[in-house]
């Protein structure tokens, strides 16, 4: 249990059940970009620690860079967006993994897929540690899928409430 403000969270999924799935989908990557040689575009802030482990498990020749969005308060999706900062790299041609925390509307993903692909990459795909599916709000295909959850807040493993509880091993959910 963690107590960050006013809130109350409960486990939800375990660092090792996170560690886990996290090699599965580097496996699922490593043999879909054998030759391929991905950017892979990591959503800061809530991606960090995913991304960094995802990395320890990819075998094949990659890059990373990072990218900054913001659009969220608190624990309500605002649906506004701002612009994407920090892409340095060129993207044309490139294939581009975007390595995202959590899918909650798809507003985020859907804005920076649409403003990567200006660019015109070679191909896109996401992957997120977290798919909220039922509060989706625009359609967005994603690649590679940690785990599914329901509509509820989740906190820990570099998602944050308000700033704090991102450095946890393991996933808490609101109580
Ligand atoms: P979307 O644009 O898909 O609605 O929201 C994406 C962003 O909202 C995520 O990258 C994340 O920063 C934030 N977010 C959405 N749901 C949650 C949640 O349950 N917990 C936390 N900590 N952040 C969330
Ligand atoms: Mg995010
Ligand atoms: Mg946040």
């Amino acid at each position: 249990m963690l107590t960050i403000k006013d809130k109350t969270f409960v486990p939800f999924i375990t660092a090792d059940a996170i560690q886990a799935r996290v090699q599965e989908l580097a496996g699922q990557i490593n043999q879909a970009y054998a030759d391929k040689q991905p950017l892979i575009v990591v959503v800061l802030n809530g991606a960090f620690l995913f991304a960094a482990d995802l990395m320890k498990h990819l075998s094949i020749p990659c890059e990373i860079t990072f990218i900054r969005v913001a659009s969220y308060t608190a624990t309500q999706s605002t649906g506004q967006l701002k612009q994407i900062l920090g892409l340095s790299e060129s993207v044309t041609d490139r294939h581009l993994i975007v390595v995202e925390d959590i899918v909650d509307t798809g507003f985020t993903i859907s804005e920076v897929r649409n403003q990567l692909a200006v660019d015109s990459p070679a191909s896109i795909s996401v992957a997120t540690l977290l798919f909220k599916p039922a509060a989706l709000k625009t359609p967005i295909d994603l690649h590679y899928v940690g785990f599914e959850i329901e509509n509820r807040f989740v906190l820990g493993y570099g998602l944050d409430y308000d700033g704090l509880g991102r450095n946890t091993q393991d996933i808490l959910v609101l109580e």
